[in-house]
């Protein structure tokens, strides 16, 4: 690969990289004529983070079919000095799925096989390329769904959310992906194969490398298949959107409501400005007829329609402004949109900054109503935009107005969050957008063990430079 040029701010390297002959027939000779891509139009696609705030170059695009495809493209490159991205749907928030110094991309898009599911424990190993929808479609065939569900479910892959450790809609019922691994096949930057795909329950034998490779974003191994735990289907679901007028009213009744409804799914919290966003992206119309400055949107789901038991829920909350609820599938759907278009709506406005931070729950109003002031201190036409998964005290704080490569107003907020308790990063990872302030949560103990594991796994540092550490 020719050496590029120093990265500029969150671009890439100016140069456009090139593969050496030798390495490019190492590669072709493992991929064979599919499987190695260098059209530059089609790598370049490959090159640019979902957000648009990072922007990177390739050599090439490699797209194995199978493990050992992997494991062959791992010792080449590793062979030859060559550092990889893996890469699932390229939906990461935190540029840890694109080439910002010259990589090659490796693309698991073409290892997407899914099933069989096991009718007795609900267990289904997946290719990494699966996309989350493909899955939740074979799982609903069974009465199932994935235990991780999120607004990029089309395009995420079960590869890049076990290695993000996805949290989504209903970690406030099922946790994160973690809790779901039942098993992981995986190159590491050796090119070794580590293959543990039993799914038993109870299997303690040793170190928990699932759990490992779990949320590490890509560094210490390439994941190739998992085996999830798919969780049955609720017949019934009702959707509420309730109207607040304070942000501390709202984060008591999510408090209450977690208490008090058993089948309590999700609790998303959302705010007037970002809903007159989607809903003049959308064109759909405010279910409410005056406007609330907080608004939480809570699904509750059993067997039987949950609208009744939701409804004595709601009415004994203090604080409530108005409410909408239903059970009928196709209001449902138009109130969840307006919280999952929120993503979207904002990055139209222009490649924002992405924070995605968890509070403690008594912090979290606090927090919410500070961030917009601290920002705008910092940078005066910045403009913040606030929603999460306020069940989990997860708020997505994005701002817009700022250039890519400024990282004041990232500085200021993730130091706000470590003061109140809080996390730096809730569900996204660290990537390379956060990797400046791992030591705002993380201990120079903890910082070194992980050297270690990184060392141990990926001796030459070939898996994703850059990215967490
Ligand atoms: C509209 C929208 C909504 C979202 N909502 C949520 C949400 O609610 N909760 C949430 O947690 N996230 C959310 N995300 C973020 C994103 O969808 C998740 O992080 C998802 O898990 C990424 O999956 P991916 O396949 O796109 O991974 P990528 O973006 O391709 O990669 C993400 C990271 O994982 C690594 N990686 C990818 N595949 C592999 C593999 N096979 N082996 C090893 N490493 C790999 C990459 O190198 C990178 O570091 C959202 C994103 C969008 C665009």
């Amino acid at each position: 690969v020719a050496t590029p040029a120093a990265s500029v701010g969150h671009h890439g390297p100016v140069v456009r990289p090139t593969l050496a002959p030798d390495l490019r027939a190492e590669l072709e000779e493992v991929l064979g004529p599919r499987g190695l891509v260098t059209d530059p139009d089609v790598v370049a696609v490959h090159t640019v983070d979902w957000t648009g705030r990072f922007r990177g170059s390739s050599p090439a695009l490699v797209r194995p079919a199978s493990t050992g495809e992997v494991a062959g493209v791992i010792e080449v490159c590793r062979r030859h000095g060559v550092s990889v991205v893996p890469q699932g749907g390229n939906t990461g928030l935190v540029g840890g799925s694109v080439p910002m110094g010259g990589e090659v991309v490796l693309a698991l898009g073409r290892i997407d096989d899914i099933g069989p599911v096991s009718g007795l424990d609900g267990q289904v190993t997946v290719g990494a390329g699966a996309t989350l929808g493909a899955l939740a479609a074979v799982a609903r065939e069974h009465g199932l769904r994935p235990p991780v569900d999120l607004a990029a479910r089309e395009t995420a892959t079960l590869g890049g959310m076990v290695a993000t450790n996805a949290g989504g809609l209903h970690v406030v019922r099922y946790g994160p992906m973690r809790h779901h691994l039942a098993g992981y096949e995986a190159v590491t930057g050796t090119g070794a194969v580590l293959s543990h795909l039993t799914g038993l329950v109870k299997d303690n034998t040793g170190y928990d490398l699932g759990g490992l490779l779990c949320g590490s974003e890509g560094t210490l191994g390439v994941l190739t298949r998992v085996r999830v735990r798919l969780l049955p289907d609720p017949a019934a679901r009702a959707v509420g959107l309730v109207g607040f007028e304070a942000l501390d009213a709202a984060v008591a009744a999510v408090a209450a409501w977690r208490r008090s409804l058993e089948g309590l799914e999700a609790a998303e919290i959302v705010l007037r400005d970002g809903v007159e966003l989607v809903l003049a992206t959308s064109g759909d119309r405010d279910p409410f007829d005056r406007p609330w400055p907080v608004y939480v949107l809570v699904e509750v789901a059993g067997d039987d329609d949950p609208a009744p038991a939701f409804a004595d829920a709601l009415a004994a909350t203090d604080g409530l402004g108005d409410a909408v609820v239903t059970s009928e599938p196709g209001p449902r759907a138009r109130l969840w949109a307006i919280r999952e278009e929120h993503t979207t709506a904002i990055n139209a406005l222009g490649a924002p900054h992405k924070l995605d931070v968890t509070l403690p729950l008594d912090a979290f109003a606090a927090f919410c109503v500070e961030v917009p002031r601290l920002v705008t201190s910092v940078v005066p036409e910045a403009r913040t935009w606030l929603f999460g998964h306020v069940g989990d005290g997860n708020v997505h704080v994005n701002v817009t107005g700022l250039a890519p490569d400024d990282d004041r107003v990232d500085e200021a907020v993730l130091e706000l969050v470590a003061g109140a308790g809080g996390s730096i990063s809730a569900e996204h990872g660290i990537g390379r957008a956060k990797r400046r302030w791992l030591h705002l949560n993380r201990t120079p103990a903890e910082i070194a063990a992980f050297v270690a594991i990184k060392r141990a796994l990926d001796p030459d540092g070939i898996l994703n430079p850059g990215v967490l550490l």
